[in-house]
């Protein structure tokens, strides 16, 4: 259906207006090529359009009216969009925090968030009547682009930079795209791809300089403020989260979602706008470095020292200065985190929450443990991370070389019993390490974690109580060899219960570990140092040394 609207297009440099159909890509005032649609949000009723977008499938499409196309029968659809909220609770719980939202993007049609950029790209495309398009890209674009434009016969040329995986270039071939991959990096490989298309009067995809995929980007807003609205406060309205985290690049992504809390800001949808966690790998971390010196113009880097391919802008251009005025008038961060550090989060959010990322989407996590840690992440805070892209084409670097047993059958009889003898041995191996723990700890989520961590890593048996009273019952009666407990607690606190082991000759040489979130006194710290054997941050037992600790204190 036809749709008749107006969309202006406004310079984010110098403010001039531009009607989109008019639109040659630049400014015509400055030459920015930075631009901003602006629909005519005064003919919107807010409630009405509310309560016709909550009888449309739910698809990115059911917010048409904010999204830049004239004729919905143009739509090239995958019915991508609408990827749930998910609720943390093992990550959350190990993190202390009490809202941690996952917006999953893995669910779309290709995979990854690319491909709302997709839809509403190559819809655009398709009403221009554009056959060939070209992209650089270092493979989601790529992939989603294909997808969608083999929907719409629209032509691919897919340019990757060197270390693109090659699983992800074969992803996009399978759809019939034309793989070009370079000896270089992604800015060098987007040059090569405007070159190209200006040579071949190729259509040229802009990416962050293109509406289309601003516009698109900022549909995870709505939904996010839609799907909050449902969680926290029964739908009566929508919510904004306290915090937006994403792993950055050239920032296509929180640029435009940013757009859309705006939006619904005028609307009247929502009463604030997130504050939001921008997170770079530190082997190519422009952004962050100019953010730590306090500048709004970042200095491009040259070569990525990161394998984190996905995520190598080198020159982030005007988006890093959108991005830092974003960050200075409603709050946030810019941080960074290494490759080791992304492929450790990965492990854990995997194990944790049964949700694999690719090692993209491994660095905000990186990043929002770092920033759970630096304090700027509150406990109560709403917290809302895009979950990027799945890991699946990229998994060979997370697992190691040992990842697989090979059992050969080729020459022992499949029959033949396991000697009796070895048997015996395991059993009394285990017995023989067997070692109590009791843990006190009220966050049902962070209990369950905790003794799944140490029953897994060790043969011990974990006694769980959740709250002190119980907690000491279980230590009189069992005389465990470690005591694992939180602070904050109802009634009997974690305080109280170090308090009442030391005081009793019994118990008193039980070693004791305080796992709290709690930001502490100087003379709670004092006491804790005094009294305890090790004081660990929420968060700290996600990392591997928490369990070499914790096996120490038991042997
Ligand atoms: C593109 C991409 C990013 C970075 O997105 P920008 O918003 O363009 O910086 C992060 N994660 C994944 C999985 C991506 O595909
Ligand atoms: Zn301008």
């Amino acid at each position: 259906m036809a749709i008749k609207k107006q969309i202006l297009l406004e310079c984010t440099n110098c403010g001039t207006v531009i009607d989109f159909k008019e639109f040659k890509g630049l400014c015509p005032q400055c030459g920015e090529n930075i631009v901003e649609a602006r629909y005519e949000l005064e003919k919107i009723n807010p409630t009405e359009w509310l309560a016709q977008i909550k009888n449309r499938p739910p698809t990115l499409w059911r917010y048409h009216e904010v999204l830049p196309i004239f004729d919905t029968d143009n739509i090239v659809s995958l019915d991508e969009g609408g990827t749930p909220l998910i609720k943390s609770h093992a990550l959350g719980a190990s993190l202390g925090l009490n809202h941690l939202y996952l917006k999953d993007e893995r669910q779309g049609p290709t995979g990854s968030f690319k491909d709302r950029q997709a839809t509403v790209a190559v819809t655009a495309l398709k009403e221009m009547a554009v056959d060939d398009v070209v992209v650089a890209s270092t493979g989601n674009v790529a992939i989603a682009y294909a997808a969608y434009g083999a929907r719409a016969g629209i032509h691919l040329w897919a340019f990757f930079p060197q270390l693109t995986p090659n699983d992800k270039m074969r992803e996009a071939g399978i759809y019939g795209a034309e793989i070009i991959k370079t000896t270089g990096t992604y800015d060098q490989t987007k040059e090569l791809a405007a070159n190209f298309a200006r040579a071949k009067g190729l259509f040229l995809d802009k990416g962050i300089k293109s509406v289309a995929a601003t516009e698109a980007m900022k549909t995870m807003a709505y939904e996010i403020g839609e799907q909050l609205g449902v969680i926290l406060e029964d739908g009566k309205r929508w919510r904004a989260p306290d915090w937006f985290l994403q792993g950055v690049s050239g920032g296509l992504g929180p640029i435009g979602i940013a757009k859309g809390f705006r939006e619904m800001l005028g609307f009247g949808l929502i009463d604030k706008l997130p504050a939001f966690g921008l997170i770079q790998s530190s082997g190519c971390a422009p952004m962050v470095e100019a953010f730590n010196r306090g500048q709004r113009v970042a200095t491009p880097i040259e070569t990525s020292d990161s394998v984190i391919v996905t995520l190598a802008t080198g020159n982030p251009g005007r988006a890093y200065e959108i991005l830092y005025d974003y960050v200075q008038e409603n709050g946030g961060h810019f941080e960074s985190a290494s490759d080791e550090e992304a492929f450790n989060a990965i492990r854990v959010l995997a194990r944790l929450d049964g949700i694999s990322v690719e090692p993209a989407t491994g660095v905000t996590f990186a990043g929002l443990i770092r920033m759970v840690r630096q304090g700027l992440i509150k406990p109560d805070d709403v917290v809302v991370i895009n979950v990027s892209g799945h890991t699946l084409p990229v998994e060979k670097r997370i697992l190691g070389e040992q990842w697989q047993k090979v059992l050969d059958l080729s020459r022992a009889s499949t029959t033949a019993p396991v000697p009796e003898d070895d048997l015996n041995l395991a059993v009394s191996q285990i017995e023989g390490t067997l070692r109590r723990v009791v843990v006190i700890e009220d966050n049902e989520a962070a209990a369950r974690l905790m003794s799944r961590i140490l029953e897994s890593r060790k043969n011990s048996e974990v006694y769980l109580a959740h709250n002190g009273e119980s907690g000491l019952n279980i230590i009189r009666e069992i005389h465990p060899d470690l005591v694992i407990t939180d602070l904050m607690m109802p009634d009997v606190d974690g305080f109280k219960v170090i308090e009442t082991m030391r005081g009793d000759e019994t118990l008193r040489d039980i070693p004791i570990v305080v796992v709290s979130a709690k930001e502490l006194t100087t003379k709670e710290r004092t006491f804790l140092s005094e009294n305890t054997d090790m004081m660990l941050q929420k968060g700290s037992f996600i990392d591997d040394d928490f369990l070499e600790i914790l096996i120490d204190k038991l042997n």
